[in-house]
């Protein structure tokens, strides 16, 4: 096929509309919008419903590894969503007493790929611009409240609340990009799946460093010298992250502390900055100084889910993707990597199946997906873990943030062509089972 006809492959955009499949995005987070952009690359055609009434501030930090980074640069996001970023080449990691215990190199790109860290709502921005320059109709005050599959198993379809009305829309697909508080998991599941306390929690915050006198403080402005910077601080089942972006101006913290609390619906309030200075008590004065000058932080509660049996319905129709099937801690930095790599594989998989093997690309997909999530979300607990349980007298690379080459080397869209048609084979040939997570990965 000459290249001016090519209409798959890795980067290839195909014509709109041309493979006749349909799709409802629920969500429009970082995972909706990537498999809306996927999507509509492919030649799906797709709609997003989000349920807020349209783009706002709203969290701080989040991380893309270049695995995620691969796929903004071939949507060519790369010049706009790096000048947002913060821009370091490592990590200085101290021990409470403000000893440094490990400079970790943190070169980029990595394997041919950037990474990304910076202010969520500035990042997500750029991605919905990108979707919207597409053509992709992204619907704002549009809440579901209820999923549903045709008896036949050929349709799919929401119950939306929208303008105080409620209608129903139907597609070949509905992909529930919901978040962690999912509505479509226990339409999948039967049941609700409970989260879990993780026993640990984090204050976050996100400022402008000059109105708050970062600069001018002698503990502090080592986040302002002109340049970004990447600290961190660790000691007793805590960690402390501090950091800079914009050539020193906005500063970002983060600190992770044991925490035991009920789940409720709710896991975001506001924090007291008398009770997030109590966990730095006795450390170097540079973690107080650096907190204090936060005008405000949220107490993010961390939650977790036990591996879910599996993210498709029984008639394949709808499916869960990003923190929908899978959260994760922030210590991973993957969860929105994951959350992207998600989208990318569904859409490869539905344009290679087509139309009439809906199913099968859907239970393909989940198979492509499964274990390498479960993996990257372990590493999560492994970095806090680590850092968590540190000896006094522990040094160098064992207290790296791991950026293991099968995670941050990995191409999803190239693998997603490589490896689809024998996944596809193997369940044609033996039927579809439920992943299975070997035991070194189980919970
Ligand atoms: C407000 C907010 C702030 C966050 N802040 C941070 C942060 O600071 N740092 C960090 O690392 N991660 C943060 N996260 C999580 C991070 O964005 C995700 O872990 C990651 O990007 C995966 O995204 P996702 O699209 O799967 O889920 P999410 O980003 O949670 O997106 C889910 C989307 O679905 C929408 N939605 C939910 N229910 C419905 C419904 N019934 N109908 C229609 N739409 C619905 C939600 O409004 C939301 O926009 C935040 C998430 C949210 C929603």
């Amino acid at each position: 096929m000459s290249s001016s006809t090519q209409v798959s492959g890795t980067g290839v955009v195909a014509p709109p509309d041309s493979t006749g499949i349909s799709i409802i995005v629920v969500g429009g987070g970082f995972g909706g919008l990537s498999c809306a952009i996927e999507c509509k690359r492919k030649g799906h055609s797709v709609v997003v419903l989000e349920r807020v009434p349209g783009l706002h501030i709203q969290g701080d930090v989040i991380s893309f590894g270049p695995n995620a980074g691969r796929i903004i640069q071939r949507w060519g996001l790369h010049d706009k969503i790096w000048e947002l970023c913060r821009h370091v080449d490592k990590l200085v990691l101290h021990n409470y007493l403000g000893e440094i215990v490990r400079e970790q190199p943190l070169p980029l790109p990595l394997w041919g790929a950037w990474g990304y860290d910076g202010h969520r709502a500035e990042m997500h921005q750029v991605i919905y611009e990108y979707a919207v320059s597409l053509g992709i109709d992204v619907r704002f005050g549009y809440t579901v409240q209820e999923y549903y599959e045709d008896d036949a198993g050929s349709k799919a379809g929401v119950r939306v609340e929208a303008k105080g009305e409620v209608v129903s829309m139907e597609a070949d697909l509905v992909v529930a990009a919901d978040g962690v508080k999912s509505k479509a998991r226990k339409y999948i599941l039967g049941y609700d799946d409970k989260p879990r306390s993780s026993g640990y929690a984090v204050y976050r915050a996100w400022f402008n460093g000059q109105e708050q006198g970062v600069d001018t403080d002698p503990l502090t402005d080592y986040l302002t010298k002109g340049e970004d910077a990447f600290f961190g601080w660790i000691g007793r089942d805590v960690h402390f992250l501090a950091s800079s972006a914009k050539g020193g101006k906005e500063i970002s913290w983060v600190i992770t502390r044991k925490n035991d609390f009920e789940v409720t619906d709710n896991w975001s309030f506001p924090g007291k900055m008398e009770d997030v200075l109590a966990v730095v008590d006795g450390w170097e004065p540079r973690c107080a100084a650096t907190l204090a000058k936060a005008p405000s932080c949220i107490d993010w509660k961390l939650i977790i889910h036990d591996p879910l049996p599996t993210w498709i319905s029984k008639s394949a129709r709808v499916v869960l993707i990003g923190d929908a099937a899978h959260p994760f801690l922030p210590t991973s930095m993957q969860g929105g990597s994951q959350a992207i790599e998600d989208g990318v594989v569904l859409a490869v998989a539905l344009q290679l199946a087509g139309k009439d093997n809906l199913p099968l690309a859907v239970q393909a997909w989940e198979k492509i997906r499964y274990l390498r999530v479960r993996e990257s979300q372990l590493i999560g607990e492994d970095v806090r873990n680590r850092w968590h349980r540190c000896q006094p007298g522990d040094r160098g690379p064992m207290l790296d943030v791991p950026r293991p080459e099968w995670l941050f080397a990995f191409d999803a869209e190239v693998n997603a062509y490589e490896v689809f048609e024998s996944v596809a084979r193997d369940i044609r040939e033996n039927g579809y089972n439920r992943p299975v997570l070997p035991p070194e990965l189980a919970p």
